[in-house]
């Protein structure tokens, strides 16, 4: 490898980050501070070329997530920090505020349940009528609406160069075009294999933190951990967009989401820092991980019929195939919401190795959050 080693201690590294999404560097940018030689593996030629870049870069309020689980609690603390980080290093953000329509009886009663766990997890929530709700946002389909005053968007791209500017100024190195491709435990900590245009390499670290995203129950499995028997084994959700014709792009000024439902928030109304709107994600179940991120032409008609139901004024022809991302999910189809591992796998006899499994939404959002939480556990 082209870094430089370190010499003062056993292992060749202190602490090794595998991936570098917007979680692998945010944890990078708060370790850092402290451990200024840290090492952050990516496989891709660049950071951020996966999830983190495929994705509706809401800042998330909290408000669908399990109570007392780390995704509510980690999102509504990470929502304030990711603010106040934006604000501070001048990253691309806009604080829109957002509405969850529901356009009948029945989802009104699905709304007030939504109202209610949303309190539960501390986020600030008004329930408007009708009329409030059509003076916010005259062009959209409800009956009423949750109005989420700190729900907002953000620049994924502008976070994660921040994150790594971060890091990197502290000593850190993240070593692009650097796949890690097996793991052993020795008496040293942890010796990596490592592929590098397809040249293999060793090195070892006494710590290692696994923040592989989509291959990140592949990742624990390389230290011998039975990932169907630890539950760590995940399943994906390919989620597509449609972008919007600009001519439609001023229908809404914020945010607005139908009501969700057990397994996902539901197509909604993006909006991104440029002004463009977007409409999705769909929830498409892959037998197999393929990153094929294609979208269908032939979900048009699907799309549009889900999207009038909240934006009566979309035609078909509004509509254009634009981007999609891939959800790493514990949670099977139709099961419960599962919530994110992370875990220092000391009980397993993995001392100093921190695994982070499903690392689905809400994570850019709650992604310091997630960096605070990792550095508590680590040993
Ligand atoms: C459709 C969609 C919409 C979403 N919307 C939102 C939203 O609005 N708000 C929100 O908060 N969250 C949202 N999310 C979730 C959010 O995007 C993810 O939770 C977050 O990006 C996960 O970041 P990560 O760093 O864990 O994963 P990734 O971005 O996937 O990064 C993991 C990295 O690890 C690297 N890697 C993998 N294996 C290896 C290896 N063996 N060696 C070296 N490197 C490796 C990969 O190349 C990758 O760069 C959405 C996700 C999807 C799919």
């Amino acid at each position: 490898m082209s870094t430089v080693l370190q010499v003062d201690r056993m292992a060749d590294f202190e602490i090794v980050i595998i991936g570098a999404g917007v979680v692998g560097l945010a944890v990078a940018a708060r370790l850092s501070e402290k451990h200024p030689g840290l090492l952050v593996l990516e496989k891709n030629e660049k950071y951020g070329m996966e999830t983190s870049s495929r994705n509706s870069e809401v800042i998330h309020a909290g408000i669908y997530y399990t109570p007392g689980s780390l995704k509510a609690t980690l999102c509504v603390e990470g929502r304030e920090e990711l603010y106040a980080l934006c604000r501070k290093h001048t990253i691309g953000h806009k604080p829109l505020t957002k509405l969850v329509t529901a356009t009948n009886d029945r989802e009104m009663k699905i709304l007030e349940a939504t109202l209610e766990n949303g309190k539960k997890n501390g986020v600030p929530l008004e329930m408007l009528t009708k009329e409030q709700t059509l003076r916010l946002e005259p062009n959209i389909n409800t009956v009423g609406a949750i109005f989420s005053p700190t729900t907002g968007i953000v620049s994924a791209h502008e976070l994660m160069d921040c994150y790594h500017h971060i890091a990197v100024s502290n000593g850190a190195t993240v070593q692009a075009h650097c796949e890690v491709v097996g793991i052993e435990k020795g008496p040293a900590g942890y010796t990596l294999t490592v592929s590098e245009g397809g040249q293999r390499s060793t090195f070892t670290a006494e710590k290692v933190i696994n923040s592989a995203g989509l291959y990140a129950d592949k990742v624990a499995s390389f230290t011998g951990i039975d990932i169907d028997k630890a539950g760590y084994r995940m399943v994906f959700a390919k989620g597509s967009y449609f972008s919007v014709a600009s001519s439609k792009a001023k229908l809404v000024s914020r945010l607005v989401y139908p009501v969700p439902n057990k397994e996902t928030l539901g197509v909604h109304v993006v909006l991104d820092i440029g002004g463009r709107l977007r409409m999705g994600p769909d929830t498409d179940y892959l037998d197999v991980l393929n990153t094929d991120y294609s979208v269908a032409e032939s979900k048009r008609r699907v799309f549009a019929e889900s999207v009038r139901r909240i934006l009566p004024a979309i035609a078909d022809e509004d509509l254009t195939p634009d981007m999609s991302g891939i959800r790493p999910k514990l949670q099977r189809k139709g099961e419960p919401e599962k919530d994110w591992v992370i875990v220092h796998e000391k009980e397993r006899g993995l001392e100093g190795f921190i695994n982070l499994i499903g690392m689905e939404s809400p994570a850019l959002t709650a992604s310091a959050a997630i960096a605070r939480y990792v550095e508590k556990i680590l040993p």
